[in-house]
């Protein structure tokens, strides 16, 4: 044996970082050394010439069922005087209802006489390292997809090597573990799997960084499943990143879900600006409608002035005007004279043609804020407001000579002259004042006109 100078048992035993109790062969307790009173909650007293069957304390295995008398570690060694090793044991003591959970081991230290042998147990407590349940049990159990891959060798054409993967993952992907381990996770990439995607991965492992991503992967028997998984890196004690860790779980039902949402709420837009647009056609449409229709109601559609309602609404409106303002009001009839022989000479377009020129020398004659339109067949009026009376007469008459003017050149180069009578009516506006009443004298006028041979105004001075 190894001579140690200077070193004395005794010191060592007391120094030992151990549990170390020695029983003689009747199992009685001889020797515990300091560490073995702390552990076991003993005084020096409480455990030397005690017997180790001694109800001070009760072993339980680690299915937390009492150990019988003849298994306890000291029991077997001396009954098979072999030792006994990485026994793991709970203790429980008078004062205590929770185990100590210690790693037993023991050994015969046998003499030549039998009873002159001892038994050494050693323990150490490893409550803290043995939990209720393992982490492995859960890693393995997850219902999420667990692999550890190596960290060297990323970028090689098999790597990273698979290290570990859960039974979830063997249940995703349809391989065993047997077949993955050592493999690569590329195996699980096809077609559809996102170039970028994965360059990114890449990245962020030859980076030694964690990624967060979703992309396409396939199973063994090549049925795709969209996967979303955290990788992230596991590092030793030297801090060095050894391995890669991913949580992965199958989202293909939910990527299909929001796509589903997502195509709705695109064909929901699409409909939405489908029935704009038509909204908007159709508001066009009904506007135009509706432009054409006040069009048609207001206007002569052969000579595009104002038609005879427009006349007598807008008259009204002007005599209204002119009540509030006591204004000198001028109404006109004017008829074209003998407008029959155009139609009966030169035929029904020529009459017309007549007609435009005559509505658009009112158009071209009459200002903003006068009223004129076409009353009747070939009889146009206006209602005017003037200053004073005595421009009424003034005002036919350049009237008369402008249409005069508008002559109508024929294909065979005929020139045809227009001439008018002319009948109005003049009111310094009061609250007796109608428009039938104007309408009444200036037709009146205009009989006077016609009688008095045509192309001629006269004017009916309506007096106070
Ligand atoms: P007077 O000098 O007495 O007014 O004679 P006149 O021929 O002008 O009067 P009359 O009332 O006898 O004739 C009016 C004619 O106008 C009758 C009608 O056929 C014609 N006429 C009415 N409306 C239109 C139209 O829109 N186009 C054409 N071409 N002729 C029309
Ligand atoms: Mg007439
Ligand atoms: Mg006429």
């Amino acid at each position: 044996m190894t001579k140690l100078n200077g070193v004395t048992l005794q010191t060592l035993l007391e120094n030992a970082n151990i549990g170390i109790v020695v029983h003689s062969w009747d199992t009685t307790v001889v020797y515990a050394n300091p560490v073995a009173l702390k552990l076991l909650r003993l005084t020096h007293e409480q455990i030397i010439g005690r017997d180790a069957l001694d109800p001070q304390w009760r072993f339980i295995d680690e299915g937390n069922r009492p150990v019988q008398h003849e298994n306890y570690p000291v029991s077997m060694v001396k009954r098979f005087k072999a030792p006994l090793n990485n026994e793991v044991l709970g203790v429980i003591d008078s004062n205590q209802l929770k185990p100590s959970w210690f790693m037993v081991n023991a050994y015969p230290e046998l003499a030549h006489k039998i009873e002159d042998s001892f038994i050494v147990v050693t323990f150490n407590d490893i409550s803290e390292q043995k939990h209720l349940f393992s982490f492995r049990s859960i890693v393995d159990n997850a219902q999420d997809v667990i692999i550890v891959t190596e960290s060297a060798n990323i970028d090689m054409p098999l790597g990273p090597s698979i290290v570990y993967v859960n039974k979830a993952f063997e249940r995703l992907t349809g391989y065993t573990q047997d077949e993955v381990i050592g493999d690569t996770p590329r195996i699980l990439q096809g077609k559809d799997t996102d170039k970028h995607e994965l360059a990114k991965i890449k990245q962020a492992l030859l980076n030694k960084q964690a990624i967060t991503t979703t992309i396409l992967n396939y199973s063994k028997t090549g049925h795709p499943y969209w996967l979303s998984m955290s990788i992230f890196p596991l590092k030793n004690k030297y801090g060095d990143v050894t391995h890669f860790a991913a949580l992965e779980r199958d989202v293909t039902s939910e990527k299909y879900y929001a796509e589903q949402l997502e195509s709705k709420n695109l064909s929901l837009k699409n409909i939405k600006e489908n029935l704009e647009k038509i909204i908007h056609e159709k508001t066009q449409e009904l506007y135009d409608a509706n432009k054409k229709l006040y069009h048609h109601a207001y206007y002569d559609a052969l000579t595009e002035i104002p038609n005879r309602r427009s006349f007598t609404e807008q008259a009204n409106k002007q005599l209204s005007r002119a009540k509030r303002d006591q204004a000198v009001i001028l109404l006109g009839l004017i008829d074209i004279d003998l407008f029959k022989k155009f139609n009966d000479n030169y035929g029904h377009a020529v009459g017309d043609q007549v007609l435009i020129a005559v509505a658009k020398t009112l158009y071209a004659f009459f200002r903003q804020e006068d009223v004129f339109g076409r009353y009747g067949g070939e009889e146009f009026a206006f209602c005017i407001l003037i200053t004073d009376e005595d421009q009424a007469y003034d005002i036919c008459e350049r009237l008369s000579k402008k249409i005069a003017l508008s002559t109508i050149s024929l294909e065979d180069e005929t020139q045809l002259s227009i001439t008018v009578s002319i009948g109005a009516s003049v009111a310094h506006v009061d609250e007796k004042t109608t428009l039938t009443k104007e309408l009444n004298n200036a037709d009146t006028a205009l009989y006077q006109a016609k009688s008095s041979g045509r192309n001629c105004v006269k004017v009916n001075i309506s007096t106070r």
